[in-house]
């Protein structure tokens, strides 16, 4: 039985006041908001890292590749690390958090965490870094976004989710989590556009012959990483009407492939119904094409 899709996605909050800009092609009076501009930079087991631009503001979110990278895809889409209105952590591994040092060190970006990760990087990769704190489970604006923030079950000090709603639409971050929790459905369901992780395929992860067996518990764990069936899973219980686009990312290099990550989604969501949802790749080597929301 198909299962019916949610009418009323966003439950949301009245919108943030000052969210809209006064557009002069609007004539006097009238508004319009810029279109929030999606580009994820890279996902994978070897990095992480996003870009998203408002009218206002200009975040990464995770920096898990070397500045030199960083500056590199950035260029691809015309922009420069040196405009970065802030940087949002979800979690210490170093493939969310590879280029930190440098951005706020040589650039001065200012980093948004949690205490426990903030902490954690600076023992970690020894060093300081001035960090505005957030705690888990709130909600802070920087310019024009707001930018929801929720607890994860994830091998990490203190692991957050993140939805940004911006003027025109909310945008999930949702990888590196072990399993979906209620409080992560319930968090990411208003997202018009979603990052989910897709792991590995738990078949290609057990037959693994260089995986320690301890390691394969820990990726296959509570606490570990999605497996393309449980984002599948995932991705049926968050379905709204307004979801739209639906980046596959974190893809295991060895324990998965995308064909096969695309066809248990796409399956997936063909059998729920969920024909207006563009299912994506979030590739570890390239930026994807800009997404204007
Ligand atoms: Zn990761
Ligand atoms: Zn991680």
């Amino acid at each position: 039985m198909k299962q019916s899709l949610r009418l009323d996605p966003h439950q949301n909050r009245p919108a943030k006041q000052g969210f809209e800009k006064h557009c002069p092609a609007a004539g006097a009076g009238l508004r319009c908001a810029v279109a929030v501009q999606l580009t994820i930079l890279g996902s994978g087991s070897s990095g992480n890292c996003s870009y998203l631009e408002t009218g206002e503001t200009r975040l990464l979110v995770d920096a898990g590749f070397s500045l030199r990278q960083i500056r590199e895809r950035l260029a691809s889409i015309s922009r420069v690390p040196e405009n970065l209105t802030g940087i949002l952590v979800t979690h210490e591994h170093i493939d969310h958090v590879a280029g930190l040092e440098m951005l706020t060190r040589k650039l001065g970006i200012p980093v948004y965490c949690n205490r426990l990760t903030h902490e954690e990087i600076q023992l970690e990769q020894n060093f300081k870094f001035e960090a505005r704190i957030f705690a888990t489970g709130s909600s802070f604006e920087v310019g024009d976004i707001l930018v929801d923030t929720f607890s994860i079950p994830h091998d990490a000090q203190d692991p957050v989710g993140f939805l940004v709603r911006t003027p025109t639409a909310n945008v999930g971050f949702l990888t590196d989590l072990g399993h979906a929790t209620n409080l992560v459905l319930e968090r990411i369901r208003p997202a018009h556009a979603l990052l989910l992780e897709s792991n590995h395929d738990v078949k290609m992860l057990q037959d693994c012959p260089r995986r320690p067996w301890s390691l394969k518990q820990r990726i296959l764990g509570r606490h570990g990483h999605l497996s393309n069936e449980a984002a599948a899973q995932a991705a049926q219980e968050i379905m709204s009407a307004g979801l739209r686009h639906l980046y596959l990312g974190h893809l295991s290099s060895e324990c998965n492939r995308p064909e096969i990550a695309m066809r248990v989604m796409t399956e997936r969501l063909e059998k729920i119904g969920a024909a207006h949802v563009q299912t994506l790749l979030a590739c570890q080597q390239a930026p994807c094409p800009t997404l204007s929301l």
